[in-house]
C-alpha cells in the first residue's frame, strides 16, 4: 500500500491508473476504522480495480463546540487494517495541504443542507461537501463509496455530484451493526458500558416505527409519535435532535407514508451525539 501525503503526488499517481485503464474506487474516511468501514473498502476492491481510501479528520466539518480535538485516532491500527484489505492507496493529507493560508471556496448544497443534522450542525455539510469535492478533484475516482449510516450526507453529496457535472459514481452501502443493533460508529468510543447499552435504543425504536408501517400505519404523524415515545421511554437519553420519517431525494418529513420513506434518528447520551436509520421500501 502506497500512502501518499501530498495532494498534487496523489492526483499524479491517480491520473497515471486512470490513464492506463483502470477504473478507481474511493473510499474517503476520518479514520478510527472499524468494520463498517472495512465493508465499504472490501466493496470498492470488489468492484473497482484500484481502491484509494483516504483518511483526514477534516475540521471544516465540526463546529467550534464539537469533538474535533477528541476524536478517537488510531493511525498506526488503521494503516494495518487498510494493508489487510490490500488497498492500493492510502491518502493521509496534512490539515496545512488540504487548506493552505488563503483557502476561501466553500460549497454550499441549498435546501438539504439545513434538515435533519444540519439544524443541529450548522455548517457541517459545507465542511463535508467542500472537502468532498476536494477529494474528487484529487482521486478521479470511477465510484465513491459512502455508508447508509450518513444517509443525509449521501444525499448532498450526490446532488453535489450531479450539480458539478462530477463523474463518479456514488454507491451508498449498508449499515453495519453491533449484535444488539447499534450502528457502528467511531464516536462509539466515547460511550461507557451503562451509555452503550442504553445506545441500543435507536435500533430498537427504528425497528418498531418500521414494524408498525409494515402493519399498515401511514400516517407520518403517528409514526413519529410513536418514536418519540419510544426513544423518551429510554434510559440515559438526555436530548433527542430528531425522530421521524423522511423523503429519501428532498429530506422533508412525511405527512403520509408511500413507496419509499426515511425512519431517521439523532440523540444524545451523555455528550456523545449518535445517529441512525432505516430506509422502507415498501
Ligand atoms: P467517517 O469516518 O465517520 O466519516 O465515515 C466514513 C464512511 O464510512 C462514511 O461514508 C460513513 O457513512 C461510512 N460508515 C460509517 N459507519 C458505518 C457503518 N456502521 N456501516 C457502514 N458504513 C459506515
Amino acid at each position: 500500500m502506497e500512502i501518499l501525503r501530498i495532494p498534487r503526488i496523489t492526483q499524479d499517481s491517480c491520473k497515471r491508473h486512470l490513464l492506463r485503464g483502470r477504473s478507481l474506487g474511493f473510499v474517503p474516511t476520518m479514520g478510527a476504522l472499524h468494520d463498517g468501514h472495512i465493508s465499504l473498502v472490501k466493496r470498492a476492491k470488489m468492484e473497482n480495480d484500484i481502491v484509494v481510501v483516504s483518511i483526514f479528520l477534516n475540521p471544516l466539518q465540526f463546529g467550534p463546540a464539537e469533538d474535533l480535538d477528541k476524536y478517537p485516532r488510531d493511525i498506526e491500527e488503521d494503516i494495518r487494517k487498510l494493508r489487510e484489505e490490500e488497498v492500493d492507496i492510502l491518502f493521509l493529507p496534512d490539515k496545512s495541504l488540504m487548506y493552505p493560508q488563503g483557502f476561501s471556496t466553500h460549497i454550499e448544497v441549498g435546501g438539504l443542507s439545513e434538515k435533519l443534522c444540519g439544524k443541529s450542525r450548522p455548517g457541517h455539510f459545507s465542511g463535508v461537501a467542500t472537502v468532498v469535492a476536494k477529494l474528487f478533484n484529487i482521486v478521479s475516482p470511477t465510484r465513491a463509496y459512502f455508508g447508509q449510516k450518513d444517509f443525509q450526507q449521501t444525499v448532498i453529496i450526490k446532488r453535489m455530484a450531479r450539480d458539478l457535472n462530477s463523474d463518479a459514481d456514488i454507491i451508498v452501502c449498508p449499515i453495519l451493526r453491533e449484535q444488539d443493533g447499534l450502528a457502528m460508529s467511531s464516536r462509539n468510543a466515547y460511550l461507557d458500558n451503562e451509555q452503550r447499552s442504553a445506545a441500543s435504543a435507536l435500533y430498537r425504536c427504528l425497528n418498531k416505527a418500521s414494524d408498525a408501517v409494515k402493519s399498515g400505519i401511514r400516517s407520518g404523524e403517528q409514526i413519529r409519535t410513536l418514536m418519540r415515545d419510544s426513544l423518551s421511554a429510554a434510559t440515559l437519553i438526555s436530548g433527542i435532535d430528531y425522530a421521524s420519517v423522511y423523503d429519501t431525494e428532498t429530506l422533508e418529513e412525511v405527512s403520509e407514508i408511500k413507496k419509499e420513506a426515511l425512519l431517521a434518528v439523532a440523540v444524545r447520551i451523555g455528550n456523545t451525539r449518535l445517529i441512525d436509520n432505516i430506509l422502507l421500501i415498501l
